[in-house]
């Protein structure tokens, strides 16, 4: 995950805030979301404050998941291929 997702007039979505590994498979869902918060504060400097707090706690959540299961894929337990 990109240290930072904003500085200044320059933002990361997609790929390029948060890439993550195969056991994830969410990387499309949390892309789109990222450009659909971006998109509609585009109209207001204050709004845009909150893009980077919003989408890296979102972003850190998904890559937690995605994490734990490649540790457990590696070494090759089922409960990786296991979703809620
Ligand atoms: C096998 C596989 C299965 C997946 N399955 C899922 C799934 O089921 N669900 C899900 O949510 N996600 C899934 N993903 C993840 C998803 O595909 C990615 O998270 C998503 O495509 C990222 O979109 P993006 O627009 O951020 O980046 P990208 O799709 O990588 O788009 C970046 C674009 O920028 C272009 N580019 C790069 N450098 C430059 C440059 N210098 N100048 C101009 N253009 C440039 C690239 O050519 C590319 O077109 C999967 C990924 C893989 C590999």
């Amino acid at each position: 995950m990109a240290e930072r997702f904003r500085i200044g007039r320059v933002f990361l979505a997609g790929d390029a805030a948060h890439v993550h590994p195969p056991t994830g498979g969410q990387g499309m869902n949390t892309g789109i979301l990222d450009a659909y918060n971006l998109g509609w504060k585009l109209a207001g400097q204050t709004l845009l404050d909150s893009y980077e707090t919003e989408r890296r706690t979102v972003a850190a959540a998904v890559l937690k998941v995605s994490d734990y299961l490649l540790r457990l894929y590696a070494p090759g337990h089922a409960e990786a291929h296991q979703r809620g």
